[in-house]
């Protein structure tokens, strides 16, 4: 044990809710994300009235975007995760990541949630379905693989956690462990995620020669990383640095790093929605107007409504 993995005890080194931990573990070539989700998960959850096993998915997804979305280590770099189902209870499932700002939301066939168990499985969710994981990485850094990158796995796993780290095993060859847990403190929606991968040499790009998914080193750190608790995942008073040094304190060296604070933020701004509509020719936006004459564009992550009128793109 030395200094450099004791938390600091210092406030402003102490992470809570709403702001990504990032951490390593150079001498098992690891690395990991803990996070804690409250105002903005609030603020996703509170545009919609959702049924609680819709909540629940939904909530879970926004976990899985603030971890995702907080591998992403350059300013632009966007990370989606979207699960389209016609057939099932849930058919709609969609969050983003930028640079700090969640959103999401989720649509539904109300008559088939009803019908549901309380706690249902993915496939009694979507029925078949495919969770799509998109990351668009804008990276400055020539020796690491940029650009956009889809992957595509089946939602059949007991979790939406268990199909990302389906998609980091398949996708990526890196093998990955995920925890997510969610609650209700003093009336308001908690959530916490957990995530640790095994690189390549200590290498973070996509491209591997070799894949161990049962290296001894990952092996080691899996047992440990599956100790975490999900009261210690949902409990907003324990600070990130403390729930990691918890699992990995016997490790020679821990480094952690504050990510980017989050928010939930969302890119329908009236501006850039009338500049969008205005490129549509005359006779097209005529077409997509009410009797009033004005074009509705809904933003579903928000429930917000913008009227554009046409008069008003004519100049
Ligand atoms: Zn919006």
């Amino acid at each position: 044990m030395t200094d450099q993995n004791t938390p600091q005890n210092s406030p402003q080194s102490e992470t809570f809710s709403d702001r990504p931990l990032r951490f390593s573990i150079p001498g098992r070539s690891a690395r990991g994300r803990a996070v804690r989700i409250e105002d903005s998960l609030a603020d996703i959850l509170s545009a919609h009235v959702y049924p609680p096993a819709v909540e629940a998915l939904l909530t879970e997804a926004v976990t899985l975007t603030a971890l995702l979305g907080s591998l992403l280590k350059d300013v632009g770099g966007e990370l989606t995760m979207q699960a389209n189902q016609g057939q099932g209870a849930v058919t709609l499932l969609v969050c983003d990541y930028r640079d700090g700002e969640l959103r999401g939301y989720a649509q539904y066939d109300e008559a088939k949630v009803a019908e549901l168990p309380p706690e249902p499985s993915l496939f009694g969710l979507f029925g078949q379905g495919y969770l799509a994981i998109t990351f668009d990485r804008r990276t400055q850094n020539k020796d690491e693989p940029g650009g956009r990158y889809q992957g595509i796995v089946p939602l059949e796993g007991a979790s939406l956690a268990e199909a990302c780290e389906y998609y980091f095993a398949q996708s990526e060859q890196i093998p990955t462990l995920i925890r997510t847990a969610r609650g209700v403190v003093d009336g308001r929606p908690v959530a916490g995620g957990f995530l640790i991968q095994h690189l390549a040499e200590g290498e973070e790009g996509r491209e591997r020669l070799h894949v161990r998914l049962d290296h001894p080193e990952w092996e080691h750190l899996r047992a440990l990383a599956e100790t975490v608790k999900p009261e210690e995942l949902g409990h907003p008073g324990l600070p990130l640095e403390e729930l990691v040094w918890r699992l990995f304190h016997e490790e020679q060296e821990v480094r952690i790093e504050q990510g980017t604070m989050l928010r939930k933020g969302c890119r329908c701004d009236p501006d850039h929605i009338r500049s969008v509509i205005g490129r549509f020719p005359a006779e097209e936006r005529r077409a997509m107007a009410d009797d009033d004459g004005a074009i509705k564009v809904d933003c579903e992550f928000c429930s917000r409504q913008f009227p554009i009128s046409l008069v008003s793109l004519e100049n």
